[in-house]
């Protein structure tokens, strides 16, 4: 992609109305625009972020079993006077009602539409195990939208559900998701921590939150700090006994603020990490709270009826954008993980219009792409300061120098952004070496500009 071709308005000031620095950092880089108060417009640079951040999740809750949908935005209340929620739910939901004077709603979350579904389709336990996600836009009509994407009102979620016959085939449903969860924050290159919690409004008896910590997090948090260290699994088979994942990911101390235990906490001693936590994800386990109220029912192996039993898992796809800049940036800017950044490498002209630069910027980006790697290519005719200050806002993990200079001497300028590393390399080496790099890139469908 031809920056001077690129829809990328960066800000050299500070918005004001950002309080903290991925919500900064956001507007500045052009990645984001308020629309209203928690709504916002996704420019090119933050919607490239965004699918990057939705195709990692898809591909490991396909890998973990569950099977993508996609269900309405706008929902009939009829479901939730069934579940019980409509009232309960409170001010958080828009109510909406059409022409026809009918209650509906925009979808705060989607239990009672997807157990509906579960309920109209499936009657047998041979029907089941089955797992539903979809990845769409929800509202919630927060009493105070905040800190940019991190708390807004209309925001991308990640959804699941699960229905099993039995309360053991539903915790190993339980624990594919939070295996998976594990492995998903891990590429996105974020430390998230499973932790007890309160379910809420959802309800349930089992629940973690995947917390990243973070100065700037909402809630307070308490984890043993060997936690902080452990490794993720690799290469899960799904439909084996996952438990021993859990129970090491959860033998350890970690509770949000509801769940907290002062003595417990207190016996860790200097073990004990106490600090400001970022919910990305969380998962519940409620078993036939829908079930019951909305009649899910399966005939069992003895023909008996009884309820389905079912969890939900949730994961703040737009929310991670924001955890993933606040646990990684510098003074500068943004410093993307190579999983999720916009582009991999950004290519820097320092002459542009000089024939030598010009053909030599075209070709190394032919050739990186030939690699498979994104490119945004800095063709316009810009100071070189005004053209490095912008590569470092938008943070991505590669810069690629190339004047006149270099060219004499058959050498490029490659520079990490995470470490500051330069090094002078010719044009095999600096394109082996960013091939190395991008091997598990992913590609945004039908861009190759
Ligand atoms: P919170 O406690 O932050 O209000 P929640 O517990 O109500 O969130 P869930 O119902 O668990 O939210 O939703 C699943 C995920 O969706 C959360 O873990 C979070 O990452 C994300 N999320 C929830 N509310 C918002 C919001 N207002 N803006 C952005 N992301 C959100
Ligand atoms: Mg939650």
């Amino acid at each position: 992609m031809r920056l001077s071709r690129f829809f990328l308005p960066t800000l050299k000031e500070t918005p004001s109305e950002a309080q903290i620095v991925s919500h900064r950092l956001m507007l500045r880089a052009g990645m984001i625009r308020q629309h209203a108060a928690g709504i916002y417009n996704w420019l090119p640079l933050g919607t490239r972020v965004l699918k990057k951040i939705e195709h990692i999740v898809r591909e490991e809750q396909n890998a973990a079993g569950a099977q993508e949908v996609i269900m309405p935005t706008i929902q009939a209340s009829e479901l939730w006077k069934e579940s019980g929620r409509y009232e309960d739910y409170g001010p958080e939901m828009l109510r909406i009602t059409d022409r026809h004077q009918r209650d509906m709603l925009y979808g705060p979350t989607h239990e009672e539409v997807v157990t509906d579904i579960f309920r109209n389709n499936i009657r047998s336990y041979r029907d089941i195990p089955k797992n539903l996600y979809q990845i769409h836009w929800k509202f919630r009509d927060e009493i105070r939208p905040r800190f940019g994407l991190m708390r807004g009102r209309e925001f991308l979620m990640k959804d699941a559900y699960s229905f099993d016959i039995n309360y053991e085939r539903s915790k190993h449903a339980y624990n594919q998701m939070f295996v998976s969860y594990l492995r998903i924050f891990d590429r996105m290159g974020l430390k998230a921590v499973p932790m007890k919690a309160d379910s809420g409004p959802i309800g349930g008896d089992l629940s973690h939150e995947f917390i990243v910590l973070a100065d700037t997090g909402e809630s307070s948090v308490f984890c043993h700090k060997a936690l902080l260290e452990m490794s993720v699994p690799k290469n899960v088979d799904y439909d084996s006994n996952l438990q021993d994942i859990v129970d090491e990911w959860t033998s350890l101390y970690a509770a949000t603020d509801e769940k907290h235990d002062v003595n417990v906490g207190a016996k860790l001693g200097s073990d004990l990490v106490s600090a400001r936590g970022i919910e990305v994800g969380q998962t519940f386990h409620f078993g036939s709270k829908y079930s019951v109220p909305m009649k899910a029912l399966v005939a069992g192996p003895g023909g008996e009826e009884v309820p389905v039993q079912m969890g939900s898992y949730g994961i703040g796809v737009s929310r991670c954008v924001a955890a993933i800049i606040e646990a990684s940036h510098d003074e500068n800017g943004i410093v993307w993980p190579d999983s999720v950044a916009p582009f991999n490498v950004g290519l820097i002209n320092l002459k542009v219009g000089e024939s030598d630069c010009d053909s030599t910027c075209a070709m190394l980006e032919k050739a990186i792409k030939a690699e498979g790697l994104d490119v945004l290519y800095d063709d316009r005719e810009e100071r070189a300061g005004v053209k490095f200050k912008d590569m470092e806002l938008i943070g991505l993990p590669w810069q690629l120098v190339v004047g006149p200079k270099g060219i004499a001497k058959g050498v490029f300028e490659l520079k990490r952004r995470e470490t500051g590393i330069r090094e002078e390399l010719s044009l095999d080496m600096v394109v082996k070496k960013l091939a190395a790099s991008g091997k598990h890139v992913i590609r945004i469908a039908g861009d190759d500009i």
